[in-house]
């Protein structure tokens, strides 16, 4: 029998070596201010079932995870074969991998296969093909329950968004379908606070009846 010896770590040192990781191998992870920002919203929602689209190393999902309730669960979407492998590594040196179910494929695809399937989160992060987020934004909003959060990262892409000025032209379609984002998760019922530091993160919940969110 063949044993495989993963070493448990415990999660705070394993973030700080995938930060590490992520810099010295330049992986999009969420940066200082986006961490801080995405811990205040996981600790504020408490959710129980968060969807990702997005995983790349799987920082934001273990990070999610070491702030939500102990039976909070990850569904988490990657493209990338390479950093879906690098992912799954990350989640099996730490018992909090348990609770992470991983998706290789396009996460618009992957959304509308969990949507059919019956799916519902609580919790929604957008992070992965910025000139999507109109598109996942649709196929998500099904499965997001009533008093349910979505976050969606990147939403000022470097100031571009709100100041099209010298932006170079390979930026304009995805600033014109974040544009498009933020006026979508600005129509009623939805409700949208915009956080400018880092890249910009939107964090979105639906109005109640008679009522703020
Ligand atoms: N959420 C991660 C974190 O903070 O730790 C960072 C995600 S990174 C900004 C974006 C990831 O989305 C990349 O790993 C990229 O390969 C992946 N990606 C890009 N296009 C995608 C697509 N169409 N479907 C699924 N994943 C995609």
């Amino acid at each position: 029998m063949k044993c495989v010896d993963v070493e448990m770590l415990e999660l705070p040192q394993l973030l700080q070596e995938m930060e590490r990781y992520a810099v010295a191998h330049d992986v999009p992870i969420l940066n200082e201010n986006g961490r801080r920002y995405y811990a205040q919203f996981i600790r504020e929602a408490q959710p129980h079932r968060i969807l990702e689209l997005g995983t790349a190393i799987g920082y934001s999902a273990l990070l999610a995870l070491s702030l939500a309730p102990s039976n909070c669960v990850v569904d988490t979407v990657e493209l990338s074969p390479e950093r879906y492998a690098e992912a799954q590594a990350n989640f099996a040196r730490t018992t909090y991998g348990k609770r992470i179910t991983q998706y290789l494929g396009d996460a618009g695809e992957v959304a509308a296969r969990l949507a059919q399937e019956g799916r519902t989160y609580d919790f929604i992060f957008l992070d992965a093909a910025k000139a999507q987020y109109p598109d996942y934004f649709r196929k998500v909003t099904p499965m997001l329950e009533p008093d349910g959060t979505i976050v969606a990262d990147n939403v000022l892409f470097r100031g571009y968004v709100h100041h099209p000025v010298m932006m170079p032209r390979r930026f304009e379609t995805i600033v014109q379908r974040l544009q498009e984002y933020l006026k979508l998760v600005q129509t009623p019922p939805y409700e949208t606070e915009i956080f400018p530091r880092g890249d910009g993160l939107a964090r979105t919940r639906v109005r109640r009846e008679g009522g703020t969110i």
